[in-house]
């Protein structure tokens, strides 16, 4: 029998691609990532041989077992909230950082990361609806974050990332998405040295296809391959 996961991954690359080509956008500019929270192993290596060579985890401890068990023909990426405290294993585990929301953080992450010869990659998480329940640097604040960021030289902005806020109807999603690219617009009028706006991480199960429509280069889904988490 067929695995559903895979089974979940084609009929979700499907829809991406639908709405990459409604967009006029080229299909190969958009990136699918397992988000594996949760999720047991076997339904993760079930994931990679349908074809995923990106996976985001949320926390460190839990990411850390699964990279030494399946080991870094894929890229592994940090999407939740990061400690301090944790950015030392966070350089040497992920291959990027996308919840990059604070200026102490980065420094951290910058000294870990020159400490360690590595120069790691991230996105600064931005909280585009301002709902106090999300993270990421508030959205008039970002600018300013990027710039401050953008001094560390053993760090290296790739792009934004954000959540928009729960809705029915993802339709309703669709003005954060926007937001968080105009956003990346204005960022890269400002030629700032060293940031690159190559990636705008953002649309999750609910509301990938929107995200895509409005210009993610990674949607991060969880549950439409996996199903619901139990925990
Ligand atoms: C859990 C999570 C996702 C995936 O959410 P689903 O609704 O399961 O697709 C995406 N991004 C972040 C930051 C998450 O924590």
């Amino acid at each position: 029998m067929e695995s559903v996961v895979k089974a979940n991954i084609e009929i979700i690359r499907s829809a991406i691609a639908g709405a990459a080509l409604r967009a006029g956008r080229k299909v190969s500019d958009v990136r699918l990532m397992a988000v594996t929270k949760t999720v047991d192993d076997d339904r993760i290596m079930e994931a990679i041989e349908a074809g995923i060579d990106i996976i985001g985890e949320s926390y460190v401890q839990e990411a850390k077992r699964k990279i030494e068990k399946m080991g870094r023909s894929i890229e592994w990426h940090m999407i939740g909230h990061l400690q301090s405290n944790k950015a030392k294993y966070a350089v040497k585990l992920f291959d990027m950082i996308h919840s990059v929301n604070r200026l102490d953080l980065a420094v951290e992450l910058d000294r870990r990361a020159g400490a360690a010869d590595l120069a790691t990659k991230i996105l600064i998480e931005v909280n585009i609806s301002g709902e106090k329940t999300k993270s990421g640097v508030p959205y008039e604040e970002a600018m300013r974050l990027v710039k401050d960021i953008s001094s560390l030289d053993n760090l290296s902005i790739q792009g934004l990332m954000t959540m928009a806020p729960w809705f029915d109807n993802p339709e309703d999603a669709r003005p954060y998405f926007k937001a968080l690219r105009e956003l990346r617009d204005r960022i890269v009028e400002e030629n700032i040295n060293r940031v690159e706006m190559l990636e705008l991480s953002m649309g999750m199960s609910g509301d990938y296809e929107v995200a895509v429509e409005e210009g993610a280069t990674i949607v991060r889904v969880g549950r439409s391959i996996f199903g619901e988490r139990l925990f």
